[in-house]
């Protein structure tokens, strides 16, 4: 069973939106077994449409298309469809009693005529119910494949996959499961992770496969099966994680699917009953931002503060500018007397503190680009580690929170 995406939208063509319904359609469809063939962002041009659908029927069996439903001019979708399909627009009851009363409810006034077009749908369309705004889905079959319209709005797209179309394919497709798990690891690279697992990833039963997904620091592992028996898929799962788990037990760090380093570095905190604080320079807030990107966060994360000048580290921090200068401003010693004011101010168990040069251009006298020190206050004493973080400047500043993060988990 294979399906396409098809975004429709100058918008998206022109990079003033990103496309987002495409991964959460993928990742809605990966959940029931059904297997994302192609994704496609094309203009709001009936041709080009035309075409995309045409080439499509031959190669899939379900095609997601989604914008291009509401009232106005540029929106073509619906028309497009009753084209493909030789059919003609016809009222649809339901929805147009649905629109009248959600503009009613919504905007205190009738429907106009343009509203009212909502209800319009090719005749040979089945309705896939919008309950959160005025332009319906539709499924549309021709010679066995499946085209499912859906709005470009990603909270109305999203409410009618859950609702009307994921029961809908269950249904009609009987699919084999596909069970993921998570193993999200820190510390190592890739290649090395991939020799210290070598033996046992090349003895996986044939229903399980690994992929390996790095970013920054972590490496997320995935071990997926897919088959008809959920039990053996969830056994064999549960095993191999077992297996795995005795191989690398010292770099792994969670099982969620959406865990992140903050996440479990919070979990770890709250555990504990620990405090944090950071004082930043480089960094510029990123690490007070991620440590705050999780609710809860108050438990533990105490507050923080941005001296991305002398002055402001002189001033807020309390550090001797003869310090500063003596040291150098990007240097070790200014990285642990950073953390261990802001350990001291905010009155933390720990404190995190960075101070850098993330570029791109080295000024005299000042540190190369791409120099980062991480200090570290605890209850044990004051601590420090030059990294060598390369470049560019986004790279920098997001290995650099991820390293001084990663300091309160070792
Ligand atoms: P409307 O009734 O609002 O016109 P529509 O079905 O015609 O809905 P579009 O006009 O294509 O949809 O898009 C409406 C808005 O939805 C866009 O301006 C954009 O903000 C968002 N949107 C559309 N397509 C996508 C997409 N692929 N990814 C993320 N957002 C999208
Ligand atoms: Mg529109």
């Amino acid at each position: 069973m294979k399906a396409a995406i098809v975004t429709v939208g100058d918008e998206i063509l022109i990079g003033q939106i990103t496309d987002t319904n495409s991964g959460y359609i993928a990742k809605a469809l990966d959940k029931i077994g059904i297997a994302v063939h192609e994704m496609l962002s094309i203009s709001d041009e009936q041709q080009h449409i035309l075409s995309t659908l045409s080439a499509l029927q031959n190669n899939v069996d379900i095609v997601i298309i989604t914008g291009g439903l509401g009232p106005t001019k540029d929106d073509i979708t619906k028309h497009t469809l009753c084209e493909y399909f030789d059919d003609e627009l016809v009222v649809n009851q339901d929805v147009l009693i649905h629109v009248e009363t959600l503009i009613k409810q919504v905007l205190q006034r009738t429907a106009s005529q343009m509203n009212k077009d909502q209800a319009l749908v090719p005749s040979r369309s089945t309705v896939l119910f919008n309950s959160v705004g005025t332009a319906p889905g539709m499924w549309m079959e021709k010679e066995g494949t499946v085209f499912i319209s859906l709005p470009g709005v990603p909270y109305e797209m999203k409410d009618i996959i859950v609702k009307e179309v994921l029961p809908r394919l269950i249904t009609k497709y009987k699919r084999p499961y596909i069970l993921h798990k998570t193993i999200l690891t820190y510390g190592e690279g890739e290649s090395i992770i991939a020799e210290r697992i070598e033996d046992w990833e090349n003895n996986l039963p044939e229903f399980i496969r690994l992929a390996y997904l790095p970013s920054p620091g972590r490496v997320r592992l995935r071990l997926s099966a897919r088959g008809l028996d959920e039990v053996i898929l969830r056994d064999g799962i549960v095993a191999e994680t077992e297996k795995l788990k005795t191989l690398i037990d010292d770099i792994i760090v969670g099982y969620e699917e959406d865990e992140t380093l903050e996440v479990v570095v919070g979990k770890l905190l709250m555990q504990q009953q620990k405090t944090i604080a950071v004082a930043e320079s480089c960094t510029g807030g990123k690490l007070a931002q991620m440590l705050t990107a999780t609710a809860g966060a108050s438990n533990y994360f105490k507050g923080g503060v941005v001296t991305y000048s002398i002055e402001s580290k002189v001033n807020l921090l309390g550090i001797e500018e003869a310090f500063i200068k003596k040291h150098n401003v990007v240097s070790a010693q200014v990285a642990e007397a950073m953390a261990a004011k802001a350990k001291a101010i905010f009155g933390t168990d720990y404190a995190l503190a960075t101070t850098g040069n993330a570029g791109p251009t080295k000024e005299e006298g000042s540190a190369d680009v791409g120099t980062v020190f991480i200090g570290l206050a605890t209850p044990k004493g004051v601590f420090s580690e030059e990294l060598k973080l390369g470049q560019p400047r986004e790279k920098v500043i997001d290995r650099a929170s991820n390293k001084a993060l990663e300091k309160i988990y070792k």
